[in-house]
């Protein structure tokens, strides 16, 4: 959208290409493969590859394996997977900092050769005491001013597992005064005797973020790279580490606020206690806002990116209200979901002026306004299903109060005839079980005779030629719309009601053709897509997306 001011960060770049400082925009999403992406990481995403595609520049995948303790291959697998749904496209292989392990440990032995690195013995509590407060310098660690050779040796046995966890650490030789404390000598490696799932066993020590991130971003060439504000006090040190090292190019590190979504949370930690203590049904539930979870629950790619693509690129945090990112799969869905019928409580109606055994075939358009979509078939036939809240034995009931079916009186179905209630068969427990009802000739598209007035018009199936499925209606995850607030528990706030399944409901035909990706208008119901876990070819499962308009109460 070319009308739109630059955010802060395209102004940055438009700078730096005019004043050419910067030839070609190399931008990179760099995910620590501990967990599955939420919809933050949607905008981060979407800011990097967008920012690379505006200005005819690239973007790097680059998986940010440092640390084996949290890391998994199944991680990696599911990020590709969703970086690739979302929509884009990574400039050449994917990168992974494990990639660059040999070089950091080069680098981090040209420190201590150069008296800026040192093995400190202090333990965790000790380094802690040691490194000071906002108020209070630091205290150098005793080990500071050891020999270069003594600390290139024990480097050495630390990588070789010759040290036991927690003995001793590799440490920048900065400021011990430094009002940052990021820069109280910093951590470079620390000692994990753990396999990785890329390097195997070669590594006994793995460097810290801040060792690793702006190097990976130097060798890969990267000009712009974007974090999140909480990462704005380590920017200091990651300039120090590229001024002191002889990387081959100068990155700069630009921060940016972190998206929080209202009703939900935004972090990977959190959402692994959900999966791993079984609240939810897995990190692709339908109810959880990572994008394997939205993927399923039937969300399109484009409704995120857009989504994405409207929010304020700020230096501040924010929270968005979960209605902005409805409105985006709103949007969507209208313009591009086929519509369907899907009777989600079915109630019979026997048409007595259908002849038994005869099948009418009626055509509808897939969608009102677009034709590429084509048409599709609605077998009409003597029996067929209306939801149960479209029927009424009420016949006093005003026509402005209930538009649809009482006895006596009239309703359209919806692309058929118009149909008029006889009357109703109800079972021993008083529950209605039948409409006997007819059909009024002739008003298949044309309205009806003088003196019948439909009431409203409503969905229906074909009893017989129909797909038997199962729905699956979601509220929010959460009851709270700040779940994470102050010292909260968010478990405490999970909506016992999330989940609601509907066993026995009536699809149109066409249903049964139904692939996952595919997206549905279920008329009068809501948006609705092939469930990718549960259906099986003889029951399809259908999740509901969203509701047709905005419930939100604000
Ligand atoms: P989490 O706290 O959920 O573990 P993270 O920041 O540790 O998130 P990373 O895998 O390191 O997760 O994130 C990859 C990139 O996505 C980083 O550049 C990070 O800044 C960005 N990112 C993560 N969460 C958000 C968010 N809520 N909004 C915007 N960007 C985010
Ligand atoms: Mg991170
Ligand atoms: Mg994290």
């Amino acid at each position: 959208d070319d009308s739109k001011p630059l955010n802060f960060i395209q102004q940055i770049i438009t700078r730096d290409l005019d004043e050419g400082t910067v030839n070609k925009v190399v931008t990179r999403f760099p995910p620590e493969p501990n967990g599955y992406l939420h919809i933050g990481h949607a905008k981060s995403i979407c800011l990097n590859f967008g920012l690379a595609a505006q200005f005819g520049g690239a973007c790097n995948l680059r998986f940010d394996d440092t640390n084996p303790e949290k890391e998994e291959d199944e991680y990696v697998q599911a990020i590709i997977e969703d970086v690739r749904w979302l929509g884009f496209q990574w400039d050449g292989e994917i990168r992974y900092a494990s990639n660059y392990f040999d070089q950091l440990y080069a680098w981090a032995q040209q420190l201590i050769r150069e008296g800026k690195a040192f093995v400190c013995e202090l333990n965790a509590e000790q380094m802690r005491e040691y490194r000071g407060t906002l108020k209070e310098p630091g205290k150098p660690s005793p080990m500071r001013d050891r020999p270069a050779e003594e600390s290139l040796a024990l480097l050495e046995q630390m990588k070789n597992g010759e040290i036991d966890e927690g003995r001793m650490t590799l440490r920048a030789k900065i400021d011990m005064a430094s009002p940052n404390i990021n820069l109280r000598d910093p951590v470079l490696y620390r000692i994990k005797k753990r396999a990785h799932h890329r390097t195997g066993d070669k590594w006994n020590i793995y460097p810290s973020y801040d060792f690793a991130h702006g190097q990976e971003d130097a060798i890969e060439g990267v000009t712009h790279s974007i974090c999140t504000l909480e990462f704005a006090a380590n920017r200091p040190l990651y300039e120090w580490f590229i001024e002191n090292l002889p990387v081959p190019s100068k990155p700069h590190q630009y921060e940016f606020g972190r998206l929080n979504l209202n009703y939900n949370i935004t972090s990977k930690r959190k959402l692994k206690q959900l999966v791993d203590e079984n609240h939810v049904d897995g990190w692709n539930d339908p109810r959880m806002p990572t994008i394997s979870g939205l993927r399923r629950r039937g969300v399109p790619p484009a409704a995120i990116r857009n989504f994405c693509d409207s929010l304020a690129v700020a230096k501040t945090d924010g929270v968005v209200d979960m209605a902005q990112f409805e409105h985006f799969i709103r949007d969507d869905l209208n313009d591009n979901a086929a519509r369907a019928m899907c009777v989600l409580k079915p109630l019979k109606v026997t048409l007595t002026n259908v002849p038994e055994g005869e099948v009418e075939m009626l055509s509808a358009p897939c969608h009102p306004n677009r034709d590429d979509l084509g048409e599709r078939q609605l077998p009409f036939t003597r029996e067929i299903y209306i939801d149960r809240e479209d029927f009424n034995e009420d016949s006093s009931l005003s026509r402005k109060k209930f538009k649809r079916l009482v006895p006596g009186e009239w309703v359209r179905l919806r692309g058929a005839y118009v149909i008029q209630a006889n009357d109703f068969v109800k079972d021993d427990s008083g529950e209605i079980v039948e409409i006997i009802a007819e059909i009024i000739p002739g008003t298949i598209g044309e309205d009806p005779p003088e003196g019948i007035r439909p009431r409203g018009v409503i969905h229906w199936v074909s009893a017989t030629e129909c797909v038997d499925c199962e729905v699956r209606l979601y509220d929010r995850l959460f009851s709270d719309p700040s779940p994470e607030a102050g010292d909260r528990n968010f478990l405490d706030f999970i909506n016992p009601e999330s989940l609601q399944i509907l066993q026995g409901c009536k699809g149109e035909i066409g249903l049964a053709e139904a692939g996952v990706g595919d997206h549905y208008q279920f008329e009068r119901e809501g948006y609705f897509c092939l469930d990718s876990g549960y259906s099986s070819a003889d029951k399809p499962v259908f999740n509901r997306t969203i509701g047709l308009r905005d419930t939100w109460k604000s």
